[in-house]
C-alpha cells in the first residue's frame, strides 16, 4: 500500500489578519501548471516517475482532488490539454465558469495520439463573481507574435461589489530564452495596464496575475513584474521569514539531462489594494521524495500554489 498523501497546511503569515469580515470574505486563488498529458507521456522524459503514475484515467482524479480539497474561488491552470472533455464539464457541474485559450502551436500536437493543443484555463465560481470582460491574448515580443498566451478576466465580486482582474499565463520555457520571456512579460504588463486602468487612474481595478513564468526570481521578467507601475508583489514571498524570499522550488523533476529544482510559478497581486491572508505551504523535500515530481502523490511536476486574498478597505471607508 502506498503511504498517505502528505497534507499541506495553510500558513498565516505574521502581520496578516485572516478573513474576518462577513462583508469582505477572502478570495481563494489557485495557480497550477497541471502538466499536459501529451507532454508528460510523450515529451518530458521524467525518468524517475513510474509510467502508470502518468495514466490519465487516474491522474485526472488527483488533479481534481487537489482542486476540490481547497475549493478555490478562482483556478488558474497551465498545460491544460483536457479542457473540453474533462475540466470544462466537471468544473461546470461544480458551479464554475471556465475559459480556455490554446497555444497557437502547442508542442502536444507533436505527440502521437495527443488530445489536442495545451493552453491556459481559468475558472471562477459563479456564485461569487459575475464576469465583466474577458480578453484572450497572444503574447508578443518585440512586436512579433509568439507561441505563448494569456487569459485576462475581469470579475465583479457579488459580496463586496468590487471588481477584480485576474490573468493566467505560461511563458516560453527553457534556458536561452530569457530575453523572449522578458519581452513577453513586458507585453503582458502593457495589456494589463490597458485593461485595468480607467479614468480613476492606473491599476484602478485590483489585479492578480497567476503564471508559470518559466523564470527564476533572478531573471529579468521577474524584475519587470516586481518593479512595474502596476504595483505588484509576489504572494509566495510572504511564506518566508523575512517576507522577501521566494520559495526554494515550485517544480522539481528528474530528466535524462539531470535534476531540475526551480522556482518558476508565481501569484502576483496589487499590493495596495489586496492583502494576503494565507498561503498553502510548499511540501518539504522529504514529502516530495527521492524520485521528485510527478509521482503517485503529486500528479504534476509543478506544485499548486494557493492563497487567500481580501480587499483592503478603501481609504474613504476607514473614516
Ligand atoms: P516551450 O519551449 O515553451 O515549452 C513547451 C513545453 O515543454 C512546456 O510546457 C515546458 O514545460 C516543456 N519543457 C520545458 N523544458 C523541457 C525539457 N527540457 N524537456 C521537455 N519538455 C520541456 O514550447 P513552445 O511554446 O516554444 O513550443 C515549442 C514546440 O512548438 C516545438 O516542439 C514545436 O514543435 C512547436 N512549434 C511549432 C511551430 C510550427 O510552425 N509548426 C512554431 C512554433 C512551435 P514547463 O513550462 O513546465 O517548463
Ligand atoms: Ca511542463
Amino acid at each position: 500500500r502506498r503511504p498517505a498523501r502528505p497534507r499541506r497546511d495553510l500558513v498565516y503569515p505574521s502581520g496578516t489578519v485572516s478573513c474576518r469580515y462577513k462583508h469582505n470574505p477572502c478570495i481563494r486563488i489557485m495557480q497550477w501548471n497541471i502538466l499536459a498529458q501529451a507532454l508528460g507521456e510523450g515529451k518530458d522524459g521524467f525518468i524517475r516517475c513510474p509510467l502508470d503514475a502518468l495514466n490519465w484515467q487516474e491522474r485526472k482524479y488527483l488533479i481534481l482532488e487537489e482542486i476540490l480539497t481547497y475549493r478555490p474561488d478562482i483556478v488558474c491552470l497551465q498545460e491544460v490539454d483536457h479542457y473540453y472533455d474533462t475540466f470544462q464539464p466537471i468544473m461546470a457541474g461544480l458551479g464554475y465558469h471556465g475559459s480556455f485559450l490554446a497555444k497557437p502551436w502547442s508542442p502536444c500536437l507533436d505527440v502521437e495520439q495527443n488530445n489536442g493543443p495545451d493552453g491556459c484555463a481559468m475558472f471562477f465560481r459563479r456564485s461569487r463573481f459575475s464576469p465583466h470582460g474577458l480578453a484572450h491574448l497572444r503574447l508578443s515580443a518585440m512586436m512579433l507574435p509568439t507561441n505563448q498566451v494569456a487569459i485576462v478576466q475581469t470579475l465583479k465580486c457579488r459580496v463586496t461589489g468590487r471588481q477584480l482582474c485576474v490573468a493566467v499565463t505560461h511563458l516560453k520555457a527553457r534556458s536561452g530564452w530569457e530575453r523572449l520571456r522578458s519581452a513577453q512579460g513586458a507585453d503582458l504588463l502593457q495589456s494589463l495596464h490597458n485593461l485595468t486602468s480607467s479614468n480613476a487612474g492606473p491599476a484602478a481595478v485590483p489585479l492578480v496575475v497567476c503564471g508559470d513564468f518559466n523564470a527564476e526570481p533572478s531573471e529579468d521578467v521577474y524584475r519587470r513584474f516586481s518593479s512595474s507601475a502596476l504595483g505588484l508583489n509576489s504572494a509566495y514571498k510572504l511564506l518566508s521569514s523575512d517576507g522577501q524570499t521566494e520559495p526554494a522550488y515550485t517544480t522539481w523533476k528528474i530528466r535524462p539531462s539531470g535534476e531540475s529544482c526551480s522556482t518558476l510559478d508565481y501569484i502576483w497581486y496589487s499590493r495596495d489594494a489586496l492583502s494576503v491572508d494565507c498561503l498553502l505551504d510548499i511540501p518539504t523535500e522529504e514529502q516530495i521524495g527521492p524520485d521528485r515530481l510527478p509521482s503517485y502523490h503529486y500528479p504534476s511536476d509543478h506544485l499548486s500554489l494557493l492563497c487567500d486574498f481580501s480587499f483592503k478597505e478603501e481609504p474613504h471607508r476607514l473614516m
